[in-house]
């Protein structure tokens, strides 16, 4: 029977192999954060050409963030921000979130097990997690607000990274949550301002993606959480507003 590594072997037979084997220049713009998800094919989904964007893969698309110096705990996540943002200097970082998650269904559930590998590394979830489940709804509807609940908590960690709020600081970077969906590849994209998701595609955008929250607006608390990291000498929550602008 032909499995999957057959089918590579046999390709690689196939190839038109060129002279030479100079690789071109390696000059992304973007930096991809998304999940491991087999469904999921980054640049044929995006359409991103070869060599335009870096791809960080790991499960449920997650920042874990450096919220108290404690990069080194993430020690893969912390070199790859380092890497794109200062060696690289990329000018987006995309968080991508993804429905139908794996990662964000065993954060829901909650039965693998404390001591399970699964279980600690989704640990920076865990408050998002019940955030969604005291809003109630169906398992469906906490789903889908726990994606992008995700989504958001990996955007704040990011800035929880110097090297990420100060090249935002300085203009060098934009931030973008989204989530896409696993079956239509349709993606869902995080107000700069009030965190809610929205089509990506124009001629849908008069349907505002339900997040679970009953429509009600979470940009406060989202802002609000933002502030908190102090990446920013701002003194209201206007001043955050004005520079969520430039995320
Ligand atoms: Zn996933």
């Amino acid at each position: 029977m032909t499995d999957v590594i057959d089918l590579i072997r046999a390709r690689q037979n196939l190839l038109i192999v060129p002279k030479s084997d100079e690789p071109p220049t390696h000059k992304p713009e973007i930096l991809l954060i998304g999940c491991v998800d087999a469904r999921l094919s980054i640049h044929k989904d995006l359409g991103f050409p070869d060599g335009s964007a870096l791809i960080y893969r790991n499960i449920a698309a997650l920042v874990s963030g450096n919220t108290e110096g404690d990069w080194h705990e993430h020690v893969s996540e912390a070199a790859a921000l380092e890497f794109a943002v200062n060696v690289m200097k990329v000018k987006h970082i995309v968080v991508m979130g993804h429905t139908d998650c794996g990662g964000i269904k065993a954060s829901l559930a909650n039965t693998l097990g404390e001591k399970n590998p699964i279980s600690q590394y989704l640990e920076p979830l865990h408050s998002v997690r019940d955030e969604v489940i005291a809003k109630g709804g169906d398992q469906k509807a906490q789903a889908s607000a726990m994606e992008k609940a995700a989504v958001r908590n990996s955007v704040v960690n990011l800035v929880s990274y110097p090297s990420v709020a100060d090249a935002m600081r300085e203009g060098r970077i934009q931030i973008h949550g989204w989530v896409i969906n696993t079956g239509t590849k349709v993606i869902s994209e995080m107000d700069r301002e009030t965190g809610e998701f929205h089509s990506m595609r124009k001629d849908m955008n008069k349907e505002t993606a339900s997040d679970g929250n009953g429509g009600k607006k979470n940009g406060g608390g989202f802002i609000a959480r933002l502030l908190s990291f102090g990446w920013l000498p701002l003194a209201s929550e206007e001043a955050a507003t004005v520079c969520m602008a430039c995320i």
